[in-house]
């Protein structure tokens, strides 16, 4: 199937998914990725689908959606695999932009050293770019890339788009237990991303079954520092982490309200303390939510912080 949706997504809205590259052909092999191993790790751009036939795909889907009466936010090429592999990336986005929806890429960012590759994603109205880390070797550890690879050359390659690119960026980081998420590699990554000056900088976690069964998500702590840590750096960083919560609007329901937020980010005790005067409750109210589990307090640098409780459903 070249496309699938619209689905519900924090980032993009109501998302019609574009598959323009056949399973699980990828630059990398990531130990999370939730698809499995790569069945295919390659760097050279090829020839997969007809540019003509992906947008005739999306065009007919668009027409099944609008007819049930279904609204289109993005449309976004976000296979199950590395979509900048595709040699006509750029012909389809051309081919797709008078259909008058804005177009996303979810890249992970490995080819941007390549100038034809900086050009076609330019064409894209937001692109997300994935930086893990900026250390060598736990990258090789993480993502497992294509030994051609290169990762200085890479991060060359996320500065030299960042400074040209007129559109929407944004950054990903994919937390892993025990290789990225130390303070000091957080505060080494989190430096970098300030130079790429992304529109939001997103932090996920491993949720579900990873490729490699060894890999474990970091705790709440970890990922609570993880936050602190970018947001000394990073104008606007969010949690991404598979809540699609109706996150800021406040909606009258405290509950609601408060897990929705605190999907996206940690709350300060005094921003949870404005938050119940809004709704005209007391303080037993947060108390009840962490002893039903739903909500935990964490402590960093001598101040506390709520954040929705992560791991419910996952087996750690
Ligand atoms: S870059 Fe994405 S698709 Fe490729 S292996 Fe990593 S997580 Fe999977």
């Amino acid at each position: 199937m070249l496309t699938f949706g619209p689905i519900p997504s924090r980032r993009l809205g109501r998302s019609l998914g574009v598959n323009n590259i056949p399973p699980k052909i990828c630059t990398y092999s990531c130990a999370y990725c939730q698809q499995g191993h790569s069945s295919k790790v390659q760097i050279e751009r090829q020839f997969f689908y007809p540019p003509e036939e992906v947008q005739k795909a999306v065009q007919k889907q668009i027409y099944r959606a609008t007819a049930a009466g279904e609204t289109i936010d993005y449309i976004s090429f976000v296979p199950d695999g590395e979509p900048a592999l595709d040699i006509n990336l750029g012909r389809a986005i051309d081919l797709l932009k008078p259909l008058n929806v804005p177009i996303a890429v979810i890249t992970n960012a490995s080819l941007l050293w390549k100038a034809d590759v900086r050009a076609e994603l330019a064409r894209a109205d937001w692109v997300s770019v994935k930086i893990d880390t900026v250390d060598e070797k736990i990258w090789r550890k993480i993502d497992h890339p294509h030994r051609g690879l290169s990762l200085p050359l890479i991060m060359e390659g996320i500065l030299a788009y960042a400074s040209k690119y007129q559109g929407t960026l944004c950054t990903e980081t994919m937390l892993v237990q025990g290789l990225n998420d130390n303070d000091a590699e957080l505060n080494k990554t989190a430096r970098f991303i300030a130079q790429v000056k992304p529109a939001v900088s997103y932090i996920s976690i491993p949720t579900r079954p990873p490729a490699d069964q060894k890999i474990k998500p970091p705790d709440e702590k970890a990922v609570n520092t993880a936050y602190q840590i970018y947001s000394r750096y990073i104008d606007k960083v969010e949690y991404l982490i598979g809540h699609e919560g109706n996150s800021f609007t406040y909606t009258g329901n405290l509950e609601e309200d408060l897990l929705s937020i605190t999907s996206v980010h940690p709350m300060r005790e005094s921003a949870v303390k404005e938050l119940l005067d809004k709704a005209g409750q007391e303080w037993i109210a947060v108390e009840q939510l962490i002893a039903d589990g739903k909500l935990i307090e964490l402590n960093f640098d001598g101040s506390k912080f709520y954040m929705r409780k992560l791991f419910d459903n996952y087996r750690r």
